[in-house]
C-alpha cells in the first residue's frame, strides 16, 4: 500500500478521500479507487505513448514492469510481508485491465506474474518457498510464468516467456500430476525459438524444453499428487486477469472510437450523429460493461472465499468475447483509419484474439460454465 502512495505522488495526484461514483451500477472501495485511478493515470501517461512501439519492436517493457513492482502492482495479493501490495483480487483486476487499457502486453505479463506465478505458490507453498520464490518476484526485477503440461522429463509447451531472468512451475504427470517450481537457467530445461504472433507482440512467447531435466523434490509445490488441483485453482484465478485485460483492450478499443465520432465528418455530418454509429457505440459499451461486472462479482466472490470457478469462466467468456466485438467494430466505425497502423485500432483487435484462447478457450469455459450448471440442478 505504501508503495501505491508513494507512486500517486510521482504521478503528481492527490492521494484523496471520499468514495465517488465509479459507474452507474456499482461503486467501489476507496483503496480499490486509488488502485484504480493510479494504474489508470500510469497507463495513460507510461504505457499508451509507447505501447505501438513496443509492439512494432516486440520489445519487453523491462523498465515499465520494474516501475509497477516498485508500485506493488507485480504482486497486489502478496502481503507486505513477503514484498507485495497487499490488496485483494478485486484491486489486481482493476490494475490489471486499466493497465491493459494502455498496453495489452503489460497487461497480460503483470497477470501472468500476479496470478499464474505467484498465487499457486502463496497458495500452497511452504514458508521457505515463499521467502525464495515470491519476495525476488514482487519488484518487476524478476517475472515468473507458469506451464501447464502432461508432458513428463522430455516434451515442450508453450509459455509466455517474460524476460531472460525468469522462473517457471510446471506440471508432470508421473505418479499423478504434480507442480515443481524450476529455476531458470535449469539444466534439461531449455527456450525454444521466439514465436512469431498476432498479438500482445510485448510479451513474447517460446517453447519450454524439456530434457532429461531433473528437479529436487524440495522444489515440489503441495503434495505429490497434488498437480491437478493446483492447476485448476491456479486456471480459476488466472481466468480472472485474462478477463481483466480483455476488458482493458475493449475499452481502449471504445475510448478511441467515441473520441473518433466527435471528430470526423463524412457527407457533411459528424459521424457521432448517425444512428448506425450511435447502435455500434451502445453496443460496445454495453457489451463492456457487462463483462466488467461479471468480472468484478467474480473477484469479489474469490475475495469472500466463496467458490467462484463458474462465475470466472463467466467472466472470461464475457469479457474476451466483448473484446474481440468491440475491436472488430472499432475498426468498422473508423473506417479506413481503423485498419491503419496510425491508429491503435489494429493493434486492439490482434491483441483481443488471444483472450479468447489461452487460459482456456471460449469452448473450455462454456463447458466449465454447463459443468457447474448441471451440478447445481443435480443438488
Ligand atoms: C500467445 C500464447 C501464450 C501462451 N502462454 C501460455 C502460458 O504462459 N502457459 C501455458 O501453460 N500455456 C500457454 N499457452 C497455451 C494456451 O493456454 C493454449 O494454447 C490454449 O489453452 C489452447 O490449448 P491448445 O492450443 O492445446 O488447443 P487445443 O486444445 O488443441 O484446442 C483446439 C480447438 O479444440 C477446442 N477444444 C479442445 N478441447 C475441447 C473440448 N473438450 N470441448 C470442446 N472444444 C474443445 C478448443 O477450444 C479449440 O477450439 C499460450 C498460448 C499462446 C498462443
Amino acid at each position: 500500500m505504501a508503495a501505491l502512495f508513494k507512486a500517486r505522488r510521482a504521478l503528481g495526484m492527490a492521494v484523496g478521500h471520499g468514495v465517488r461514483c465509479l459507474n452507474q451500477l456499482a461503486e467501489l472501495p476507496e483503496l480499490h479507487q486509488m488502485m484504480r485511478q493510479t494504474c489508470r493515470d500510469y497507463a495513460q501517461k507510461e504505457l499508451a505513448p509507447i505501447a505501438a512501439q513496443l509492439d512494432k519492436e516486440h520489445k519487453f517493457p523491462a523498465k515499465q514492469i520494474q516501475e509497477l513492482g516498485g508500485m506493488g502492482v507485480m504482486a497486489v495479493e502478496v502481503p507486505e510481508s513477503l514484498g507485495g501490495a497487499g490488496m485483494d483480487y478485486l484491486a489486481y483486476c482493476l490494475a490489471v485491465e486499466e493497465l491493459s487499457r494502455g498496453c495489452a502486453s503489460t497487461g497480460v505479463i503483470v497477470s501472468v506474474n500476479n496470478s499464474l506465478y505467484l498465487g499457486p505458490i502463496l497458495k500452497f507453498g511452504t514458508e521457505e518457498q515463499k521467502k525464495q520464490w515470491i519476495t525476488p518476484f514482487t519488484t518487476g526485477k524478476k517475472v515468473g510464468c507458469f506451464a501447464l503440461s502432461d508432458l513428463i522429463c522430455n516434451g515442450n509447451k508453450w509459455v509466455r516467456k517474460q524476460m531472460q531472468e525468469l522462473n517457471v512451475m510446471f506440471i508432470e504427470n508421473r505418479n499423478g500430476i504434480s507442480a515443481f517450481l524450476v529455476p531458470m537457467p535449469h539444466p534439461g530445461l531449455s527456450l525454444g525459438k521466439k514465436e512469431d504472433k498476432l498479438g500482445i507482440q510485448a510479451s513474447s512467447t517460446a517453447n519450454i524444453i524439456l530434457e532429461d531435466c531433473r528437479i529436487p523434490l524440495s522444489n515440489m509445490l503441495g503434495e505429490r499428487g497434488m498437480g491437478f488441483k493446483i492447476a485448476m485453482q491456479t486456471l480459476d484465478s488466472g481466468r480472472l486477469g485474462i478477463a481483466a485485460q480483455a476488458l482493458g483492450i475493449a475499452q481502449a478499443a471504445l475510448d478511441c472510437v467515441a473520441d473518433y465520432a466527435h471528430k470526423r465528418t463524412a457527407f457533411g455530418a459528424l459521424i457521432g450523429k448517425l444512428q448506425a454509429i450511435q447502435f455500434k457505440l451502445a453496443d460496445m459499451a454495453f457489451a463492456i460493461e457487462s463483462a466488467r461486472l461479471l468480472t468484478w462479482r467474480a473477484a469479489m466472490l474469490r475475495d469472500a472465499k466463496k467458490p467462484f470457478t463458474k462465475e470466472a469462466a463467466m467472466a472470461k467468456l464475457g469479457a474476451s468475447e466483448a473484446a474481440t466485438f468491440v475491436s472488430h467494430q472499432a475498426i468498422q466505425v473508423l473506417g479506413g483509419m481503423g485498419y491503419v497502423t496510425d491508429m491503435p485500432a489494429e493493434r486492439h483487435y490482434r491483441d483481443a484474439r488471444i483472450t479468447e484462447i489461452y487460459e482456456g478457450t471460449s469452448e473450455i469455459q462454456r463447458l466449465v460454465i454447463a459443468n457447474n450448471i448441471l451440478k447445481e440442478y443435480q443438488q
